[in-house]
């Protein structure tokens, strides 16, 4: 529970900032893995009303964290006491030229899928990468050749420490593996991308092949939040941990998937501490094997 909790009249006050209250909402049921206990969910319908919503929050000392679709995050089992902002999804794509400005908001795949249909290319890798365009810029999401920040041409954020809204352009962005320089606080509201012309019949016959690669090598209709360990430099995680025979090693309801190794799956409703302690098994075994130490690629949040 956050401090807001306590506060009277909290659904009133968060109407009023353009958001809604959602108390004691459980995680599992906003995240790909499945688990994650309670925490207290703003959900922001009006994002030019963020710095007031900003504001309200810093004067009362609430601390809070921004939640995309869900699908790179690990939460504890205990839940948070931070408030969890959550963009609701409003405003329309818009398109000019070769230059398309998206919300952060948006769903990443109808994002690809929409400038598809306008012969706007580029971000076929991404089409099987689940979540929205905001956690892609966080994350600078990446398949099969194609990163999100590639295609990056200016930002809206908001920058929580100061409550400024601001537009960027990539060039003064870091996007690296799975990493981009934005600070904790920053809030991704739009972005624009810049995307080569292509025909959509070309743009939805690569769509096609990553789906069926997709399809082949990854756990797609398990709970999983993808790739769990980062590849440390000229290494392949999945390819280590499959190599020390640790497909199918089960830990509570959480299991290595025989399907990528790197995936672990939340087969029989798994608690995050059964996912955290067979994180710690595989770290465990391969430094002990490779001397080398892993990198969470997952998100995890704890209180
Ligand atoms: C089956 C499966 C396959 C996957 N395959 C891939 C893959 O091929 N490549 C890949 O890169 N990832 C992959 N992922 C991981 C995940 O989909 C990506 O990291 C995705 O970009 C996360 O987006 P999200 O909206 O779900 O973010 P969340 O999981 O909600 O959040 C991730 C991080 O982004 C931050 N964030 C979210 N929204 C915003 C915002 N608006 N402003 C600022 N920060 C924000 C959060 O605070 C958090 O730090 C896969 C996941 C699954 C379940």
């Amino acid at each position: 529970m956050s401090l807001l909790a306590r506060e009277p009249g909290i659904s009133e006050q968060v109407a009023g900032l353009g958001a809604e209250w959602l108390p004691e909402e459980r995680l599992s049921r906003h995240t790909s893995l499945a688990v994650g206990g309670p925490a207290d969910i703003i959900r922001v319908h009006d994002v030019h009303r963020l710095a007031e919503l900003g504001g309200y929050l810093r004067r009362r000392g609430v601390p809070w964290r921004i939640l995309g679709g869900g699908s790179n995050l690990l939460v504890v089992d205990e839940g948070l006491p931070d408030v969890l902002l959550h963009l609701a999804r409003g405003e329309a794509m818009a398109f000019a030229g070769n230059h398309v400005e998206v919300p952060a908001a948006a769903n990443l795949g109808t994002a690809v899928l929409e400038c598809a249909k306008r012969n706007l290319g580029g971000m076929e890798g991404l089409i099987g990468v689940p979540g929205t365009v905001g956690g892609a810029l966080r994350m600078n999401a990446g398949a099969y050749g194609t990163e999100i920040g590639d295609v990056v041409r200016a930002l809206t954020l908001f920058h929580g420490a100061t409550g400024l809204t601001e537009t960027v352009k990539s060039e003064s962005v870091r996007f690296e593996y799975r990493h981009s320089s934005f600070s904790p606080d920053d809030v991704m509201l739009s972005v624009t991308l810049e995307l080569p012309n292509s025909p959509y019949a070309v743009i939805l016959e690569r769509i096609k092949q990553y789906n069926q690669k997709r399809r082949a090598s990854q756990p797609i209709h398990e709970r999983s939040a993808g790739c769990i360990f980062k590849n440390p430099s000229g290494h392949s995680t999945g390819k280590m941990i499959d190599e020390l025979g640790l497909k199918g090693t089960r830990l509570g309801g959480a299991v290595v998937s025989e399907r990528h190794a790197n995936f672990i799956v939340n087969r029989y409703q798994a608690t995050a501490t059964d996912i955290l302690k067979l994180m710690d098994l595989i770290r465990e075994r391969i430094l002990k094997a490779y001397g080398l130490e892993l990198e969470e690629e997952v998100i995890v949040w704890k209180g």
